[in-house]
């Protein structure tokens, strides 16, 4: 579904991303893990077009998508979270969840008004997410965790084929934690293909069919969780701390 062909990513002498290629199956869960600094959420970045990438391809369904801009990426089923949310201030979560959708203008809230489809459709997806009772708090005084669920559903409202989340467990709560592992499976057993940034070692292994590793900017493994654990280029990148 997604192919990752030698994309490169250089902030002048740092080559933050390096001839790096992979592929996501379609329906899978696929992590892309590595020490810090590898190039993972630059890898990221140059996916969903964050950042222009300095060379290199990315394609989706047979589209290549590395020079188009960013809401038209999320028109063709391609989403992203942040590592940081993208909480906007004096906002309800509701409010939050459809702003950060409207990919043409998400500053511009009440130009036009919400619509009853917009409430409909953020509202069930709050509800999938377990987190109804929120939709009217501020989002600003939501835990790390609240605001991970609310950014999922931000995400969700352009109804993805493909969601890239950037580290959704990372300062979460354990018992958050594992509602929200089980709302990944829920919507990968929905069809959805899921790629994930994380570094809690176990909630990749429980999680993932497949796992990319990266290391100063490339690929150095790609395979099944429990060949990828074994490999000693892997336990090498993590505990020599290339
Ligand atoms: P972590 O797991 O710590 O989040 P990562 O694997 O996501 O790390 P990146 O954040 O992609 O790694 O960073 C890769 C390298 O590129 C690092 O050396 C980082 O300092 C550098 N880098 C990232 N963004 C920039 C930038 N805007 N300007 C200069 N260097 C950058």
């Amino acid at each position: 579904m997604l192919e990752v062909k030698g994309l490169c990513k250089h902030f002048g002498g740092i080559r933050a991303v390096d001839d790096c290629s992979f592929s996501v199956e379609r329906g899978s869960i696929t992590a892309l893990i590595g020490p810090n600094g590898a190039g993972k959420t630059t890898a990221f970045n140059c996916i969903s077009r964050t950042t222009r990438p300095t060379s290199g391809e990315v394609w989706l369904d047979g589209e290549r998508i590395d020079q188009l801009r960013p809401h038209r990426i999320t028109r063709l089923g391609l989403s992203r979270t942040f590592q940081i949310s993208r909480n906007l201030a004096d906002m309800t979560v509701l409010e939050n969840v459809i702003a950060q959708s409207r990919v043409d203008g998400w500053r511009d809230l009440f130009k036009p008004a919400m619509s009853t489809f917009e409430i409909d459709k953020a509202m069930g997806l709050l509800d999938f997410l377990g987190i109804t009772r929120i939709a009217h708090e501020d989002g600003s005084n939501l835990s790390y965790g609240q605001k991970k669920l609310m950014d999922l559903a931000a995400l969700l409202m352009s109804d993805p084929k493909i969601i890239l989340l950037d580290e959704p467990a990372g300062g979460v709560n354990p018992s958050l934690l594992e509602e929200i592992v089980g709302h990944i499976r829920r919507l990968n057993d929905q069809g959805l293909t899921v790629l994930i940034v994380e570094h809690n070692m176990d909630l990749i292994m429980r999680l993932s069919h497949r796992i990319v590793v990266m290391a100063q900017g490339t690929v150095i493994a790609d395979g099944r969780p429990d060949e990828v654990r074994e490999n000693p280029a892997v336990l090498d990148a993590y505990l020599g701390g290339v």
